[in-house]
């Protein structure tokens, strides 16, 4: 499954193509991906030009000048193939081998780009997990996929004082209440363990007792803001090296995996100088949590 690194990683990777291009022609091969395609899904975006390239969570949003948002979920194996005349490119190809199979380019789209090439963009997804649907852009915010997602967390709108609004009270464990994509939006799994050695903080303990009262941060809060940020963008600039060497990253396993300093690294010693313990395990909610526990309290 990406994480929003990945997602904003393919993002950044479309964007010079698909903004502002106009798309002259769509290939739709399937009647569905994870759901069906939207009735008249090729005549909605023949034609249209593409306004803006954005990211909510984990979806890609492609404004057109028809007042529609193109909405786009990678899933578990969805990436696209950029091609601008002889130029092959697969944004976001650095966590796993992406299929070059064309028999699974579900849609393709053929587009004038603004700079006046011609380029086409291949949707492939072998296990099709992934899907797209048009949404009215006024709808958007109150839609089925969107009214229950919580503040993105890239950019300004995570800090330490929001943080503390959002914990306030909250006996759920600290990477539980991370992981709600109610509270804050696309986190996963990897970037919460990473996080929370970084600043110090016990997966196990409950969220609100790092909170600040009246919803004010804390030196905690702070830090976990700053880290959670500062752990994203460093996979995101990790991903766009790719963007810019993608023959060597091609069919490999990615090498920011090897930049975790918990994830993934049971029994492994932790990175901390000084620290002599090893990476623990537990599962919470189903899901793997790596930790030191002695730097983490
Ligand atoms: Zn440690």
């Amino acid at each position: 499954m990406p994480e929003l690194p990945e997602v904003e990683t393919v993002k950044r990777g479309l964007a010079p193509t698909f903004e502002g291009a106009l798309i002259e022609n769509l290939d739709q091969n399937r009647a569905d991906l994870r759901f069906p395609f939207p009735e008249n899904f090729r005549a909605r975006l023949t034609g249209r030009r593409v306004t803006a390239l954005s990211r909510r969570s984990k979806y890609l949003l492609a404004d057109l000048d028809s007042g529609d948002v193109l909405v786009m979920h990678l899933g578990m194996s969805g990436s696209f193939r950029i091609e601008v005349d002889e130029e092959v490119s697969t944004p976001g190809d650095f966590a796993h081998a992406k299929s070059k199979n064309e028999k699974h380019d579900h849609v393709v789209f053929h587009l004038a780009t603004s700079a006046g090439e011609a380029a086409r963009i291949h949707y492939n997804d072998p296990r099709r997990f992934g899907f797209m649907t048009l949404v009215p852009r006024p709808d958007l915010r109150e839609h089925a996929l969107f009214r229950n997602i919580g503040i993105e967390p890239l950019g300004n709108e995570l800090d330490g004082a929001r943080i503390s609004a959002l914990f306030a009270g909250k006996k759920a464990p600290l990477k539980s209440a991370l992981l709600d994509q109610k509270l804050i939006a696309g986190l996963g799994n990897i970037y919460v363990c990473e996080a929370l050695w970084r600043t110090g903080l016990d997966p196990r303990r409950a969220a609100g007792t790092i909170a600040g009262k009246n919803g004010r941060g804390t030196k905690r809060t702070s830090a976990l803001a700053a880290h959670i940020r500062d752990t994203l963008t460093e996979a995101i600039e990790a991903g766009g090296s790719s963007l810019r060497d993608h023959t060597q990253a091609d069919g490999t396993l990615g090498y920011f995996q090897h930049r975790f300093a918990v994830y993934d690294r049971e029994g492994e010693p932790c990175r901390t100088p000084g620290c002599t313990s090893s990476i623990e395990r537990i599962v919470q909610s189903n899901r793997s949590t790596f930790y030191c526990p002695t730097c983490q309290r």
